[in-house]
C-alpha cells in the first residue's frame, strides 16, 4: 500500500515528526535518562515498561514487546489502516499528503457512477418492498421472521420483483452489467440478476453500496444469491453489517461473526448490534484484519453440523496470523439445528449473551482440534499431536498466545520432539535476552542490534573495507541486506529503517526483534555503544574468517 504514497513523502513525514511529541499526546510520558517511559498502551501493567526513543524515533515495550516507529504507533493505537495513519500524522506535523500519491498513479479510476447507480438501485428494492404488489410477500415474511419496520429501514431491505427487466428499462444498461446487477448472456441476451427476491443491500464501511445479497421467499434455489465481484465489490474485503455496527457503536466490546443475513438482521432486533456475515465467502484473515480495527475480542459463531464444524475450523485457521497480543478469538458452536435467530428467540437475550461469554477460547477448541482422534497416552499419539500441531504453531506470530500453545503441547506431549521451539524468532530470543546479562548475546546478533538501533553506524563498516567474500557466519546475508539498504536509503534513525520494510513483514518482524533487543546495560547513559559495536564485529569477522578458513581447508583435504 505505501507503494502508493511516494517514499519521499514518508520520509518527510517522518522527519518531521516526533515520536515523543507523538505519543505524548496520546499516552503522558514521563522523562526517564534519555528515554521516556509510560504504562504500555497495548497490555495492562503496574509499572512502566513502555519506552519511547527520542533518537532512535522507535518506541518499544518491554513486557508485551512491541515496537515500531510513529506511523506503527498510530496503526496499532488507533486502529487505523497505513494510509489513514500518514493522513493523521500529515495533519499532526501540518502538511497535506499529495492528493494524486492517494490513488495509485495510471489506474485512475473514478468509480462515482458506479457507487451512484447501486444506490438508486437500493433506493428502487426498497420502494418495491412497499409498493410493488408482490412486495406484500416479502413483508409477510419479514413479520413471520419476528423483523421491525424499523430494522428492514436500518438495513435498507428491499424487494426484486419477479421480473426479467426491472432494472434495464429504468437504469443505464452498462453501468448495470458494471455494477453485476444484470446479467449478460451474449448476443444481446440480458436480463436482472435478482428477481423474485428478498434484498439485502451490502454496505462498506463508508456507508457506500457496494453490491446485494438476494433471498428466495419460496423454496427455489439457490436460496442465497449475491452480486457478483466488482471493481467497488471485494467479497474477501467486505462483511454484511459492519457498517450499520458501526453507526450504533465505534468500539464494540466484540464482534460476532455469523454465518448469514438473517441471523445479522435477527440479532439487531434483539438490540445485539454487534454481529456481521461474511459474504458466500470463508472469513478471510483481511476481514479479521479489519474487524480488530474495532475491537479486542471476535467470536466465530457457527452452526453445529458438520458443515458449520468444517467451517469453524477454516475460519480459525485464518485467524492464527492474525493473533497478537491483546486480541482474543473465540468460538461459538451453536446446538444442533439452531441457528443464532432461533436461538435467541428460544432462549432469550441474556442466555444468548451467556454462551457467547463462555464461548471457547481459541486455545482450547485449537488443542481439542488436533488432538481429535489422537490417542496421547501413546507415544505415537504425542507425536502425531505435534506434528498436527506445528504447521498451525509456525503461522502463528510470536507472542504470548504463541507461547502458551507451546507450553500447553509441551504439556500434552510429555516434551515429545519438541523442535516448534527452535524455531524461536529473534524477537523471542531478544525478550528473553532482556532477562540474562548482554554478554549472553552472540556477537553477530548484538552487531545486527546496534547496527538497528543506529543506523548510522554503518559508517563503520564501510571503513573497515572488508573483503566480504572471505567471511562465512549465520547472519551474514542478513548483515549485508541491511547496509545495502542504508547505503541507499541512508535512514536516519531506527523508526526510518523499519519504514522500508513495511511490506516484507517478515523481515520486519526478524528486524523489530533486534531493535527491541537490550545489548547495552539498562540506566547506563554513558555505555559507548560505538566500541561495543566495534569490539563485537571485530569478534564477528575474526570468527567469520576462521569460519572461512576451516571450510576452505576441510575442502582442499576432500578434494
Ligand atoms: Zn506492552
Amino acid at each position: 500500500m505505501s507503494g502508493r504514497i511516494p517514499r519521499e513523502f514518508i520520509d518527510e513525514i517522518l522527519h518531521r515528526v516526533d515520536i515523543v511529541d507523538l505519543i505524548d499526546s496520546h499516552v503522558p510520558l514521563k522523562k526517564a535518562g534519555n528515554s521516556f517511559k509510560a504504562r504500555c498502551p497495548f497490555h495492562t501493567e503496574k509499572s512502566p515498561s513502555f519506552s519511547v526513543n527520542r533518537n532512535k524515533q522507535y518506541y518499544h515495550c518491554f513486557g508485551c514487546g512491541v515496537g515500531g516507529n510513529a506511523i506503527s504507533f498510530l496503526m496499532a493505537f488507533n486502529h487505523l489502516d497505513f494510509v489513514e495513519a500518514i493522513e493523521d500524522l500529515a495533519g499532526f506535523v501540518g502538511i497535506d499528503v499529495p492528493r494524486e500519491a492517494l490513488s495509485s498513479p495510471g489506474k485512475k479510476r473514478d468509480f462515482s457512477a458506479l457507487y451512484a447507480i447501486l444506490e438508486r438501485v437500493a433506493v428502487f428494492y426498497a420502494e418495491q418492498l412497499r409498493h410493488h404488489p408482490q412486495g406484500v410477500k416479502a413483508v409477510e415474511y419479514l413479520k413471520s421472521r419476528g423483523l421491525s419496520g424499523e430494522i428492514a429501514k436500518q438495513f435498507c431491505l428491499g424487494y426484486a420483483p419477479d421480473d426479467w427487466d426491472m432494472l434495464s428499462s429504468r437504469f443505464d444498461m452498462q453501468l448495470l452489467v458494471d455494477a453485476g446487477l444484470v446479467v449478460n448472456k451474449g448476443n444481446g441476451r440480458r436480463y436482472d440478476r435478482f428477481r423474485g427476491r428478498l434484498i439485502f443491500p451490502i454496505r462498506d464501511k463508508r456507508n457506500r453500496i457496494v453490491g446485494f445479497g438476494g433471498r428466495v421467499l419460496d423454496d427455489s434455489l439457490p436460496k442465497y444469491l449475491n452480486s457478483p465481484e466488482t471493481e467497488v465489490f471485494l467479497k474477501g474485503k467486505e462483511l454484511y453489517g459492519l457498517f450499520e455496527l458501526l453507526e450504533k457503536q465505534s468500539r464494540p466490546k466484540r464482534i460476532v461473526i455469523v454465518e448469514g443475513y438473517m441471523d445479522v438482521l435477527a440479532l439487531a432486533q434483539f438490540n445485539m448490534h454487534y454481529s456481521v456475515a461474511a459474504l458466500g465467502t470463508a472469513t478471510s484473515k483481511m476481514h479479521l484484519e479489519l474487524l480488530f480495527r474495532f475491537t479486542s475480542e471476535l467470536v466465530f459463531c457457527f452452526d453445529g453440523d458438520v458443515a458449520g464444524q468444517n467451517a469453524a475450523w477454516k475460519a480459525v485457521q485464518e485467524a492464527f496470523p492474525c493473533l497478537k497480543d491483546g486480541r482474543q478469538v473465540k468460538v461459538m458452536i451453536l446446538p444442533q439445528g439452531q441457528d443464532p435467530d432461533s436461538l435467541v428467540r428460544s432462549e432469550g437475550v441474556d442466555a444468548f449473551e451467556q454462551r457467547l461469554q463462555d464461548s471457547q477460547v481459541l486455545s482450547s477448541y485449537f488443542i481439542e482440534a488436533v488432538s481429535r482422534g489422537l490417542n496421547l497416552a501413546t507415544i505415537e499419539g504425542r507425536a502425531q499431536l505435534i506434528s498436527q500441531a506445528r504447521p498451525h504453531i509456525e503461522k502463528m506470530p510470536a507472542g504470548f498466545f504463541r507461547e502458551m500453545m507451546v507450553d500447553r503441547l509441551k504439556e500434552l506431549s510429555e516434551g515429545a520432539i519438541l523442535d516448534v521451539l527452535d524455531a524461536t524468532t529473534a524477537r523471542q530470543a531478544a525478550q528473553k535476552s532482556e532477562m540474562v546479562t548482554s554478554s549472553l548475546i552472540k556477537p553477530e546478533w548484538v552487531v545486527l542490534a546496534l547496527l538497528i538501533q543506529n543506523p548510522e553506524m554503518s559508517e563503520v563498516i564501510e571503513e573497515m573495507g572488508l573483503d566480504w567474500d572471505k567471511l562465512s557466519f549465520a547472519t551474514k546475508k542478513g548483515l549485508l541486506g541491511i547496509l545495502a539498504v542504508i547505503d541507499r536509503y541512508r535512514p536516519k534513525n531506527t523508526g526510518s529503517l523499519l519504514e522500508i520494510y513495511r511490506e516484507d513483514a517478515k523481515k520486519l518482524e526478524w528486524l523489530t526483534g533486534f531493535a527491541n533487543m537490550q545489548v547495552i546495560p539498562p540506566n547506563n547513559d554513558d555505555f559507548d555503544q560505538e566500541a561495543a559495536f566495534v569490539g563485537a564485529f571485530k569478534r564477528v569477522v575474526e570468527l567469520a574468517e576462521k569460519q572461512y578458513f576451516d571450510e576452505l581447508m576441510a575442502r582442499k583435504l576432500r578434494s
